[in-house]
């Protein structure tokens, strides 16, 4: 089929696949840019108050100079739960650092207001069993889970040693010691036997290079960063009355715009929303915990629950569907089980081009069903229209939400679009688009996180391994990893986040299969007799050629997507991307290898070397 790039005309009446790839096609071409992940720019230099911490006073401390056993970067949900297999696996010396003033990591710092989380509370939130614990609402608000993640950190002493308002800076391998030293921004120098490394997958926030963005002088900041001491209210009370003769404008108008619009549309005199890209938003369907539901509960069912979401949403389909939400639904009628059900529907075979039809026009169906309900939403058609996304359902992380189209409705609220374009430029006061100049008092980015780029920048620090090579040279092209968790010559150094992994939509899933892995690692390192645990070279390219082999598919499904961070910005070739971060296989295939190989029992792959048996605990 030809795709020409050219607007396709009125969308005719009944299906027809063309008119829908040209339509596609022409939406993503309008919207790519040529300076792809070059168009925003870092929270760094004249824009690092950006990043600066609104939620906890700096204390100042003596620099620390000792040992730990288990160095632990990052405090937020993998670190936590990372930490709490260790400490049940009998590794008592962990310490934690994070740069944030406490645990909790991305919950530390979104504290906007209208922060939830689009995954079900009963799947997302940890150890909810070991912790008695059942959430409020079906979706957990900012402040339950930042709660939780406090009472984790308590239940199983992870404040002991813990370092806050702590930057590393460096991290350097003594083979002689076969130890590392890290380094912190606080003058810390602290030598560590086993250092897990989880600096967070959308951690740095991101400014969009809009021309005079450092021109403006009216208010302005990030929504990791929200300024209540502007808006009013406060992370508990979303009463922003600080807004009440204020014009605002929002630019963006992703999964986090779409939780603090309403509430900033509540409240400010007027609101401004800058968008680019049209959300695909479908409708949330929160509900308050049912009192029975805790009653009916046996023990082991968040895990099952867990994996039950996970085969749901990554299309391997299971017997009942336990979370039954617009998660599983999209996946149920757009992966492998609408395949299934259509190849017992029909007659003759079905191929693989077949199927490929077959998911385009369900996946077309569904997008039709979401376009409609922004036309129910919506009152007035031309903002409607406006709202409406063009591409496909998966190219976007799904969007739900039942107050941020209704939003619009509102007489102090005017939606800004931009034709996918973006804002054109900014003036002291104002923002234009169109060649028109919008006043605002106050500007306020949801423009998301840096992905998509080196891991050691990301992380704020590069970490120096065997021989002095650095990990910012032998990631150079993409990470490179056994398993997503180590890497050949940074012994004794273990990754969590989404490297070379399975990426389960509920990152909680992901970070507890990764975390159980690290644990049966270090404990028959321990087992062992300790010393220095490596991934092998060659095992480390076999699973570089895997990852590469098995992300064929997912890079082909992106080339007619709108452009986002999942594909840095239409680069499907940039090996940093999220893209190739994820096991093509899914999820599921993923932790299948990670359990068969521990099964296996071999550590294959894997060298441990040169300790002598270490006490239990140490
Ligand atoms: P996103 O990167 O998804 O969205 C950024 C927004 O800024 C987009 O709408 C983008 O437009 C817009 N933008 C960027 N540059 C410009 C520009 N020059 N002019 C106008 N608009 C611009 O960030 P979010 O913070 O919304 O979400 C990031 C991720 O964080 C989510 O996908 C999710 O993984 C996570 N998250 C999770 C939540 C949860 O419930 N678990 C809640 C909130 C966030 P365009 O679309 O065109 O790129």
């Amino acid at each position: 089929m030809t795709v020409e790039l050219r607007d396709p005309g009125p969308q005719p009446d009944t299906y027809d696949p063309d008119w829908v790839h040209a339509k596609y096609a022409f939406e993503r071409a309008k919207r790519l840019r040529r300076d792809g992940l070059d168009q925003f720019v870092e929270v760094t230099a004249e824009f690092s108050h950006y990043a600066d911490d609104l939620y906890t006073e700096r204390t100042e401390r003596d620099p620390v100079d000792d040992e730990v056993q288990v160095l632990v970067i990052g405090a937020g949900l993998g670190s936590l739960i990372a930490a709490v297999r260790l400490r049940e696996a009998g590794f008592d010396d962990i310490r934690m650092v994070d740069k944030a003033g406490d645990v909790g990591g991305t919950w530390y710092w979104n504290r906007y207001p209208g922060a939830q989380c689009d995954v079900e509370a009963y799947v997302y939130m940890p150890l909810l069993e070991e912790l008695d614990y059942i959430p409020e609402r079906k979706y957990a608000f900012g402040p339950e889970i930042r709660k939780h993640c406090v009472r984790i950190a308590e239940k199983y002493d992870l404040y002991r040693n813990s370092l806050f308002q702590t930057a590393v800076t460096g991290m350097e391998w003594d083979d002689d010691a076969g130890k590392w030293t890290v380094t912190t921004d606080r003058g810390d120098t602290i030598t560590a036997t086993v250092v897990v490394v989880s600096p967070g997958p959308l951690s740095r926030p991101k400014l969009p290079g809009i021309p005079g963005i450092n021109e403006f002088t009216g208010h302005t900041f990030h929504t990791s960063r929200w300024d209540y001491g502007y808006t009013g209210g406060g992370e508990e009370n979303w009463e922003l009355t600080g807004l009440a003769d204020k014009t605002v404008g929002i630019v963006g108008t992703g999964a986090t715009a779409l939780q603090c619009v309403p509430h900033t549309g509540r409240f400010a005199e007027q609101l401004y929303v800058f968008q680019r890209t049209p959300a695909a938003v479908d409708v949330r369907g929160d509900h308050p915990t049912d009192p029975g539901f805790a009653a009916g509960l046996k023990p082991g069912w968040q895990k099952e629950r867990i994996e039950n979401f996970t085969h749901w949403t990554s299309g391997a389909g299971a017997e009942v569907d336990l979370v039954s939400d617009g998660w599983t639904k999209v996946s149920n009628d757009l992966t492998t089980p609408a395949v299934l059900r259509e190849m017992a529907r029909r007659t003759e075979p079905m191929t693989m081009e077949d199927i490929g039809e077959f998911l385009y026009e369900e996946d077309f169906k569904s997008m039709e069903a979401v376009r409609a309900h922004i036309a129910d939403v919506v009152d007035d058609p031309e903002t409607a229209k406006a709202l409406t996304p063009w591409y496909k359902r998966m190219c976007k992380r799904l969007s739900f939400h039942d107050s941020y189209l209704q939003t619009f409705n509102r007489d102090n609220v005017t939606l800004v679009d931009t034709d996918g374009r973006g804002i054109e430029r900014l003036t002291t006061d104002g923002v234009v688009v169109g060649g028109t100049e919008y006043k605002v008092d106050a500007l306020i980015f949801a423009t998301g996180f840096e992905v998509g780029t080196n891991y050691t920048k990301r992380a704020g620090f590069d970490i120096v391994g065997r021989n002095g090579i650095r990990l910012s040279d032998k990631w150079a092209k993409g990470p490179r990893t056994l398993h997503g968790l180590q890497t050949h010559d940074f012994p004794n150094c273990f990754f969590l986040g989404y490297t070379q992994s399975g990426i389960a939509p509920n990152y909680v899933h992901t970070a507890e299969e990764r975390a159980g892995h690290l644990a049966y690692l270090l404990g028959r390192w321990r087992e062992l007799g300790g010393g220095v645990i490596e991934a092998d070279q060659d095992a480390e390219e076999q699973w570089c050629t895997a990852m590469a082999d098995s992300t064929v598919v997912g890079k082909q499904f992106f080339l007619d997507c709108t452009p986002s961070y999942l594909d840095s910005e239409g680069d499907n070739d940039n090996p940093d991307s999220l893209l190739v971060a994820g096991y093509g296989g899914g999820p599921i295939a993923f932790f299948d290898i990670l359990r068969q190989w521990r099964e296996a029992g071999d550590m294959a792959g894997v060298s441990v070397s040169g300790g002598a048996p270490a006490a239990p605990g140490r």
